[in-house]
């Protein structure tokens, strides 16, 4: 097996297409080489090497330790030096490299090479103490913490005292025989510590470093950046081994890192910093405060320091040529690390750089204006999630963050206000023009209005598909679920968190593309939908085959997601708006009816507030498709549990209290999610179902004459399983259709069709099509009832799965589709045989996940539905997907 690559000389055995292999790092490190750029010769340890490391107990393959020493040779040829030789010695960097970057996660040593005689030759050879000195101390104290795990502070203090001593500021200031008495008690520390001396031999010295950036893939910041970041630990690091250039021989070297573009704006101009005098973690670890490579970046940053651009002119259009020639190569902006050695320039790295949402839009449409990619290409250069750092306000990025919990980064957005513990407190508060946050153990249906109310929700229990989560993201507001840390006291209004109090009405700000709860007000940047967000929407718009529809109920939900390019509502859950303060006494006093007559002259009173609250939403639609979903939590959802509250809703709405009781433990069910629900209800008492679907179709009809368009609603029965159930609701929709057209004089097309959120329902999908004209695969319920998993509680062990590796997403976020797909496959299959025209789509929180819309672009659905500040990134999905 061939474990080594080398590159360098004009040339490689990788190139850039071979980023599995020789990780990032080294894959691009090849490829500059065989561009003819200058790249300091090295080889790459391949990741190869590292996944046998570690599945081998922790050794090398046979046959690595041959391949690197002949690596090792070729570096010696080309750049015509001696690793170890006394004389002419070759120093050398070990650096570690993935095939997804993770910058800073892992370790890197420079100088690598050095002892006591190998100073002194580097010294000769330079004619430059100083710089030799320099290099190797700082060589002991990297490998030091890297290899042989002491801390930087033990070498810290030694500089310290020197610098102290010899009444100097800045590193640059000490002289050669400082570095020399330095270095003489850095090895000092090193033997006290360890007990043994600091290892003089540049082999042995190779090898430790190898194993520790092999070992630096285990560390736990690399774990964390991997689970954060969706990276399979199994792909292992690669390891550069690369000839030294030095960016601390005196004021013609520097160092430094460039961006091709500006990485948090996309601006088309050269961006970066550098350090005259210094080596490569210096730029980046803060050491001294680097200058601005370019002149009008100076400028802009009122910086007094001469730019690269003007302090070394030759060597600065050089590296410009050299830029533009890597992202014209790479067709993409360029993250660049490079050193000036006495007026020469040496490439160390370039990489697709990291950028934010904004970014990536203005400069994948850029790249495409100048014709550097096509528009599909510019599609599929945004990431759609990230599109949600736009559509929120966010947190200024240079603000400080003093974080008081963490909890899950429930629905993005940023928002500052006021502790409140209540739903109509919230409720008043935000009508006196108070800005609010919403703290709560959980939410439940009746808080709505309270979460409207407020500016950012925060709940100390509940997971990413939580009530709160959902409804946050549906409404836009920002939430923070799951705060394990808040600990809520109601009584004496306040919670605790990290051993602080917080009464009701102090300020705190919450983060919820983060998770964080952060102390007092935090600044924060308006969203902006910029020109450059419209034009890659359109040409997404352009290519996607899949439609895009919204869950939105109120007239505000639906408003806001035609403003992001709605095509009609696939979800209205119209329990929502049975919660008003005006409906909830009628729909009260329904579920309290004993007897079918005094249900009917219940729902008589909310029939009106249904049939306004479609007008509404048909009006707002125009025309488009609304797919309304008839009553389907239980019953005793709008009714209070505990006794307390029972008593106080008798006295306030004049309710007998005995019958309240003794209704509210009839509805008691021990699993509501399988209990008295969805068709179910409509099946037991089918005047509530035909209540509704007068009130949708009298609308339509009032909107169609009123406006002149129709709206075309769509009739969807939950929770259904069985073929009679279906036949039952659709005779029972019709028969009331019919009904109104004969009562109206008038009439509208409308659709007949169920959700399919039960996997009998999907098995036996056929039997559904013979009555139902659409299926709207709901799957929050068909993941939970395919897994048997409930959502509402899976929070508490859901992340052992994902520790555990059994789950590698959260079922509830990302679809399954092993599963969950395989019985919407086969529902889409079984449907449509029996009716082929039959118009199929999703509407669980899926429908805004760009994995999942993949999958539904794959099985050939006709929509997705999501959460109206989802509706950007599921037309951008959706045009990915159709790529
Ligand atoms: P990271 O992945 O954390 O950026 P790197 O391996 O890129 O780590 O190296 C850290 C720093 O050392 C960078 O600034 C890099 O440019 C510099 N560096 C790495 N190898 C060499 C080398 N052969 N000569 C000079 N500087 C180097
Ligand atoms: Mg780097
Ligand atoms: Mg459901």
């Amino acid at each position: 097996t061939k474990w080594v690559y080398g590159f360098g000389g004009g040339s490689a055995d990788g190139d850039a297409s071979m980023k599995n292999l020789l990780g990032g790092k080294g894959a691009n490190l090849a490829e500059m080489s065989s561009l003819g750029l200058p790249v300091p010769p090295g080889f790459t340890i391949t990741t190869e090497a590292c996944v046998h490391y570690y599945s081998n107990g922790q050794t090398y393959p046979d046959g690595l330790q041959a391949q690197v020493a002949e690596g090792l040779k070729t570096v010696e040829r080309v750049v015509g030096k001696t690793f170890g030789d006394a004389s002419n010695p070759l120093l050398v960097s070990v650096r570690s490299g993935a095939r997804a970057s993770m910058p800073g996660m892992m370790d890197t040593v420079l100088n690598l090479g050095l002892n006591d005689a190998t100073v002194e030759g580097l010294a000769k050879l330079s004619g430059d103490r100083r710089f030799a000195f320099d290099s190797y101390r700082r060589f002991i104290t990297m490998y030091s913490s890297v290899v042989l795990g002491m801390s930087h502070d033990d070498f810290e203090e030694v500089l310290d005292d020197h610098k102290d001593r010899l009444g100097v500021t800045v590193d640059t200031d000490l002289k050669a025989a400082d570095w020399e008495k330095v270095v003489v008690e850095y090895k000092a520390v090193v033997e006290r510590e360890l007990g043994r001396p600091f290892p003089q031999d540049p082999h042995e010295q190779l090898w430790g470093a190898v194993s520790a950036v092999f070992a630096s893939w285990m560390n736990d910041r690399a774990k964390f950046y991997r689970r954060m970041h969706d990276i399979p630990e199994s792909w292992g690091t690669a390891v550069n081994v690369q000839s030294m250039v030095f960016g601390n021989m005196g004021e013609t070297s520097a160092t430094g890192v460039a961006f091709t573009r500006n990485p948090s704006t996309g601006e088309a101009r050269l961006y970066g910093e550098f350090l005259i005098n210094a080596q490569g973690e210096d730029v980046v670890a803060g050491i001294r405060t680097p200058q601005s490579l370019t002149r009008a970046g100076r400028e802009e940053m009122g910086e007094t320091a001469p730019s690269m651009e003007e302090a070394m002119p030759e060597v600065f259009a050089q590296f410009v040529d050299v830029v533009g020639k890597l992202e014209t190569h790479y067709r993409d902006m360029q993250d660049i690390e490079f050193t000036v050695e006495q007026g020469r320039l040496w490439m160390l790295q370039t990489r697709n750089g990291k950028r934010t949402a904004k970014s990536a839009l203005k400069i994948a449409v850029d790249l495409a204006a100048e014709g550097v990619i096509s528009q599909e290409e510019a599609i599929s250069r945004v990431e759609p999630s990230a599109l949600d750092q736009l559509l929120h306000p966010t947190l200024d990025p240079n603000a400080t963050r003093n974080v008081v919990a963490a909890g899950l980064p429930a629905s993005p957005g940023a928002a500052t206000g006021k502790v409140c513990f209540d739903a109509d407190e919230a409720e008043r508060l935000n009508q006196l023009g108070d800005a609010v946050i919403l703290v709560r153990e959980e939410t439940s249906p009746e808080d709505i209005h309270g979460m409207h109310a407020a500016r950012g929700i925060v709940t100390a229990r509940g997971g990413m598909t939580s009530h709160a989560a959902v409804v946050a993201r549906g409404m836009g507001r920002p939430c923070v679920s799951g705060a394990g840390e808040i600990h809520i006291d109601e009584k004496a209004q306040t919670f605790t968190a990290r051993g602080r109090v917080f009464k009701a009405g102090e300020v705190i700000t919450i983060d919820g593309s983060r998770g964080e709860v952060l102390d007092g007000a935090v600044a924060m940047i308006e969203p902006e939908l910029t020109g450059d967000f419209q034009t890659l929407m359109a040409w997404a718009d352009k290519v996607r085959r899949l439609r895009v529809r919204a869950n939105a109920e109120t007239p505000l939900d639906a408003k806001t997601a035609r403003g992001f390019g709605a095509e009609g509502i696939g979800l209205c859950r119209t329990e929502h708006m049975f919660f008003d303060e005006e409906r909830i006494s009628a729909v009260r006093e329904m579920i309290l009816a004993d007897d079918e007559q005094g249900r009917r002259a219940a729902l008589a009173k909310i029939e009106p507030f249904q049939k306004s609250d479609f007008v509404e939403l048909f009006t707002i639609m125009a025309g488009l498709p609304v797919t309304v979903r008839l009553l389907d939590p239980p019953l005793h959802e709008f009714i209070p549990h505990s006794d307390e509250d029972l008593d106080a809703l008798a006295a306030s709405s004049g309710l007998d209290a005995a019958k309240l009781k003794k209704r509210a433990r009839e509805l008691q069910e021990t699993n509501p999610m399988l209990g008295h629900r969805g068709c179910r209800l409509g099946v037991a008492y089918p005047e509530i179902y035909e209540m509704q679907v007068r009130a949708v179709l009298e609308a339509a009809i009032a909107v169609k004459q009123a406006s002149g368009t129709a709206p075309i609603p769509e009739i969807m029965h939950p929770l259904v399983a069985l073929g009679l159930e279906m036949k039952f609701l659709r005779e029972l929709t019709d028969r009331t259709a019919k009904a109104v057209f004969e009562a109206a004089g008038d009439s509208v097309e409308y659709l007949v069709g169920t959700m399919i959120e039960l996997p009998r329902a999907a098995l036996r999908a056929g039997d559904l099509a013979e009555h139902a004209e659409f299926f709207s695969f709901g799957t929050n319920d068909l993941t939970q009832t395919t897994f048997g998993i409930s959502r509402d509680d899976s929070g508490r062990f859901l992340q052992a799965y994902m520790d555990k590796g059994i789950f590698e997403t959260d079922p509830f976020v990302r679809l399954d589709q092993e599963g969950v797909g395989d019985l919407i496959r086969i529902a889409a299959e079984r449907g449509g045989a029996v009716r082929p025209d039959i118009k199929m789509g999703i509407c669980g929180e899926h429908g805004g996940d760009p994995a999942s819309i993949a999958f539904c672009e794959q099985v050939g659905l006709a929509y997705v539905s999501c959460s109206p500040y989802r509706v950007p990134i599921a037309r951008l999905a959706a045009a990915q997907a159709a790529l």
